[in-house]
């Protein structure tokens, strides 16, 4: 009798996971169906706004972006994808600035982790959403990400250069103030200070 028993049980579950699987077919069945017709869908295509897929320079509708060549995204890259390569310049007074000469990026070695754009202290990086990158050579994939030619250093107006030179002036001028002023503090504090008394030594 245990082994029937057994038996009708046996079926009864089996029916009740059939039952249960053709719920999710049949569910399935008239879902509407989400295969994408790509590429004929190109035109049309909606891709997910956070998806990465190229890493790339922020550029503004002047033409200029905002990375400063500090190389901290290159740092911190876990896979040395990215290489900042700078140049020096000459500023309106006669001074040495540095400045991105190439931004160099390898997409074949990017693991899309994103430190890069969080650490930006400029907030000059992004990833499109362009996921098109396929290539038949692996060196295709690295790219130069500053594709505009760069603009020449900006010149103040002559007020901006009077007022940066005046405050130049005055911070050498307090500095030259307190670098005299500390030499006084030391050398009153040498001639206050007790004379040794050769006596002591017998
Ligand atoms: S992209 Fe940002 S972190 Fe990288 S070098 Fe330029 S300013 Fe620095
Ligand atoms: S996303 Fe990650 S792996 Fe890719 S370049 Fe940025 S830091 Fe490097």
């Amino acid at each position: 009798m245990g082994s029937v028993k057994d038996y009708f049980s046996s079926l009864g579950h089996g029916i009740s996971s059939l039952v249960k699987g053709m719920q999710v077919t049949g569910k399935e069945f008239v879902t509407p169906k989400i295969t994408e017709r790509y590429p004929e869908n190109r035109e049309t295509f909606r891709y997910p706004e956070r998806f990465r897929a190229c890493l790339e320079l922020i550029y503004d509708s002047e033409g200029n972006h905002k990375c400063i060549a500090c190389g901290t995204c290159e740092r911190n890259c876990p896979n040395g994808t990215i290489n900042v390569i700078t140049k020096m310049v000459d500023t309106w007074d006669g001074k040495k600035k540095k400045k991105l000469d190439r931004y160099v990026y390898d997409l074949g070695s990017c693991t899309f982790c994103q430190l890069c754009v969080t650490t930006c202290p400029t907030q000059a990086l992004t990833f499109s959403n362009d996921f098109e990158q396929a290539v038949f050579t692996r060196s295709k994939l690295v790219k130069q990400l500053n594709y505009l030619p760069e603009k020449p250093e900006p010149e103040p107006t002559e007020e901006e250069k009077a007022k940066i030179l005046a405050e130049r002036e005055a911070k050498i001028a307090a500095a030259k103030a307190a670098a005299a002023a500390k030499a006084a503090a030391a050398a009153k504090a040498q001639d206050s200070a007790p004379a040794a008394n050769p006596s002591s030594d017998n």
